[in-house]
């Protein structure tokens, strides 16, 4: 008996020393107040697609348009985000599997797209382009026979590459993201490249990459912020709304302008 009681102090202290311990451990991680309710939402985004989203090297930070925007807008709409730049055939599958709320990555609205996504207005307009070489003879996709064309997965660039591919009689290599795609043109693996007119001609000026933009812009269309179909209206409801809230005070345009628009 005398012994049960012992064992029973033990497990006694044994069980407060634990709870003291527990909640000082608690105690000690308790210094983040987030409150369980406000959601955080997660946008994927294009890892390096300049003027839109690229890395500040001097900050390490990814700035851009979209970055910008995205800001100006959750301001705006008080809502709470984290950006992860995982890449623009990343952020597109991030977005269909739940990982991610939305995307914001120059992405074009297209009526295919509007199949498995839900679109904002749109916030700026582009086509593609032809790139090739600083040096190169090519001046319009009709010179590309028996050419190697290099694309980006998942892109207007790349749907169009390919649709036209046979007409035009050249081949197409497909890239993971911008760098590498121009790197290969760059180093002569392709011929040419498609890539949105605009991020061809900021990148081609600010990185002094040996490349040219040639021919007439293609498929011009609005850009827009999507979710995953029928999942966050409420998201893209506040895009809107503070879409036309920084069109109106001015900010839209300001964003604009210190990129060069
Ligand atoms: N605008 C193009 C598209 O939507 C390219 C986007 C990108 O490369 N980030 O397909």
């Amino acid at each position: 008996m005398k012994s049960f009681k012992r064992i029973a102090a033990i497990l006694l202290a044994v069980l407060m020393a634990a709870s003291l311990f527990a909640c000082g451990a608690k105690t000690e991680g308790g210094d983040k107040p987030a409150p369980e309710t406000a959601k955080k939402y997660v946008i994927a985004s294009d890892n390096a697609f300049a003027p839109f989203e690229y890395l500040d090297t001097d900050t390490n930070q990814y700035v851009g348009i979209d970055m910008d925007i995205l800001a100006a807008i959750a301001e705006d709409q008080k809502f709470d985000y984290e950006v992860q730049n995982v890449g623009f055939d990343a952020a597109l599958n991030q977005v269909q599997s739940g990982q991610a709320d939305a995307v914001i990555a120059g992405m074009t609205i297209t009526d295919e797209r509007r199949l498995t996504f839900d679109f904002s207005d749109g916030y700026f307009d582009a086509g593609q382009i032809l790139v090739v070489p600083a040096n190169s003879e090519i001046k319009s996709i009709e010179d590309l026979k028996g050419a190697n064309v290099a694309v980006k997965i998942s892109t207007q660039g790349a749907d169009y590459a390919q649709s036209v591919a046979e007409q035009y009689g050249f081949t197409v290599t497909t890239y993971e993201d911008s760098p590498t795609m121009y790197q290969a043109v760059i180093q002569g693996t392709n011929a040419a490249c498609f890539e949105d007119d605009p991020v061809a001609r900021y990148s081609i000026q600010s990185q002094h990459l040996e490349l040219k933009v040639v021919g007439d812009v293609i498929n011009a269309k609005p850009y827009g912020f999507a979710a995953k179909l029928g999942e966050n209206a409420e998201l893209i409801s506040m895009f809107n709304t503070g879409l036309a809230n920084i069109k109106a005070n001015g900010v839209y345009d300001q964003i604009l302008a210190k990129y060069g628009y």
